[in-house]
């Protein structure tokens, strides 16, 4: 095989090609072989865990802050990034705002988001703590503080009168 020889992208009307060699894992063009290794979970998963990590370092947050800064700020000159997002909170917001639209697996996938980023807090809890967070007005240390205030309460009264107060909450926003 020549040194440089290429071969075509093997992606349906790409007309990009790819250097030829044995190392490689994929008949893709550069463009088509990232979008397809960057839809593994596995890979995200991995890439997502090391980012946490290194911002849990502050002297490395410090160091990469300016450049965030840099890139928070050209994403807010784009336009299109902008229309996109604002679509995108528009949806946010409907679905905070008690209208849920979308299909059943986006909703699916909005259940789970709440699962992992409320973890911490017992389920009975989460729509008060939701409800909390949405007045923008509590921090979420104190959030947290309230509801765990709120929860030894319950244990508090159950202990006394037998009856579980989160459930009867749930049972009258139900109805
Ligand atoms: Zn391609």
């Amino acid at each position: 095989m020549t040194r440089g020889a290429r071969a075509p992208c093997t992606e349906d009307g790409c007309e990009r090609t790819y250097a030829i060699d044995p190392r490689r894992k994929t008949t893709l063009c550069r463009q088509h072989a990232s979008a397809l290794f960057a839809q593994d979970p596995a890979r995200n998963a991995k890439l997502s865990k090391a980012m946490t990590e290194k911002h849990a370092d502050p002297q490395w947050k410090a160091l990469r802050a300016p450049s965030c800064a840099a890139a928070g700020r050209k994403l807010a000159a784009n336009e299109e990034f902008t229309a996109r997002n604002r679509e995108h909170m528009r949806r946010v917001g409907q679905k905070y705002g008690g209208s849920v639209k979308g299909s059943e697996s986006r909703k699916l996938a909005g259940q789970k988001v709440t699962a992992t980023t409320l973890a911490h807090i017992p389920l009975e809890y989460r729509a008060d703590y939701r409800a909390l967070m949405i007045s923008g007005r509590v921090r979420k240390p104190e959030r947290v503080r309230l509801i765990n205030d709120l929860v030894k309460a319950d244990q508090k009264r159950f202990e006394s009168t037998g009856k579980l107060p989160q459930l009867e909450r749930e049972k009258r926003r139900k109805s």
